[in-house]
């Protein structure tokens, strides 16, 4: 057996967890960083082997959004995911999906349950979003109350079958937290895109956990290079609009007039802010711009 197959070997069907019960395994790969170079190479011609190596041409047809030579390998997994995460996920819509059916099968009896440390406050800034833990005290209720509900629609569902009920009927109660499995197939390149999304601070802390360890665990082994390409120019890649490079140039030219150096004060960024955004109490396209200022060092709160 070949290096790659004993990786695929090693890879496939290994559970790797995911939240209190959920997980995500490798089923099949077609393909690896080669299939991306192979396809590139059809569309570029045999002379671009003599100007980039491999490496180098993965790296910069991810850099320049180049996307068919990584719809060239694709990867089939199975995942283990509560209701509410998989609703997001499934919105993914250019993945091949099969999903356990609750209609013809009884549910999967599991929910996903939050231990008393685990409990986030809303988000103030970001209404989609979470903020800072909850005490644990306050965490202990939670969990408590949430253990009741569990046992009350799980002795509900199963009380219903019981009776007779239709399986496709009974679980219209379960809880959004019960687990559901599904086999999830895509190419490469609508993986980073999913990757990309899910594995941002924008997206929630559960699906996050996932296309983490879909990303480490699975993607990372398997494609080594085009990882390290999606970390560099994807996930570790800051976007600066028109208004953003306009507000940088304007920002150094004013405060290096006057002899400042970075990191310069909010008051010297919101003196130069874009036009249209002056008038606004609250703008959230501002307020991203600074948090990226920040990010570089050329503004500080
Ligand atoms: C942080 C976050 C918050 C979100 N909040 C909400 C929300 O509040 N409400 C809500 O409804 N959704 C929400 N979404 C879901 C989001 O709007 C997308 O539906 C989801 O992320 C799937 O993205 P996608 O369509 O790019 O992916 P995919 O479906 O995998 O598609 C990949 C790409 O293929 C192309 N594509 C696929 N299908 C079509 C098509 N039919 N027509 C044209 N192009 C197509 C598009 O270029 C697309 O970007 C949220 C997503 C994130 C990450």
């Amino acid at each position: 057996m070949g290096e790659r197959e004993e990786l695929v070997e090693e890879l496939r069907w290994k559970k790797f967890p995911v939240l209190d019960d959920g997980f995500v395994c490798l089923v099949d790969v077609m393909g690896d960083d080669s299939s991306v170079v192979q396809a590139a190479r059809v569309s570029y011609g045999a002379g671009t082997k003599k100007v980039s190596d491999d490496r180098t041409l993965i790296r910069y047809l991810l850099r320049h959004r180049h996307t068919t030579p990584f719809e060239m390998a694709e990867i089939k997994i199975l995942v283990r995911v509560p209701m509410d995460c998989w609703r997001q996920w499934i919105r993914h819509r250019t993945a091949n999906v099969n999903e356990y059916s609750t209609r013809y099968s009884v549910a999967i009896d599991s929910a996903q349950t939050t231990r008393p440390d685990e409990w986030r406050s809303q988000a103030a800034s970001n209404r989609q979003g979470s903020g800072e833990l909850l005490p644990t005290d306050m965490g202990e209720k939670l969990t408590a109350s949430e253990q009741e509900l569990h046992a009350l629609t799980k002795s509900t569902y199963e009380a219903r079958l019981e009776m007779g009920v239709a399986r496709e009927q009974a679980r219209k109660d379960l809880p959004l937290a019960t687990y559901t499995e599904a086999y999830w197939k895509i190419d490469l390149h609508n993986l980073l895109h999913f990757l990309s999304l899910r594995m941002d601070v924008h997206a929630q802390q559960e699906i996050r956990d996932y296309s983490r360890t879909i990303g480490e665990q699975i993607v990372k082994p398997l494609f080594p290079v085009v990882w390290e390409a999606f970390e560099d120019y994807r996930m570790g890649a800051m976007f600066l609009t028109r208004l953003d490079r306009e507000l940088i140039a304007r920002l150094m030219q004013s405060a290096g007039k006057e002899g400042k150096t970075p990191p310069y004060s909010k008051a010297d960024f919101l003196t130069v802010q874009d036009e249209t955004w002056k008038e606004l109490k609250r703008c959230r396209e501002r307020d991203e711009c600074f948090g990226k200022l920040q990010r570089l060092g050329i503004v500080a709160e």
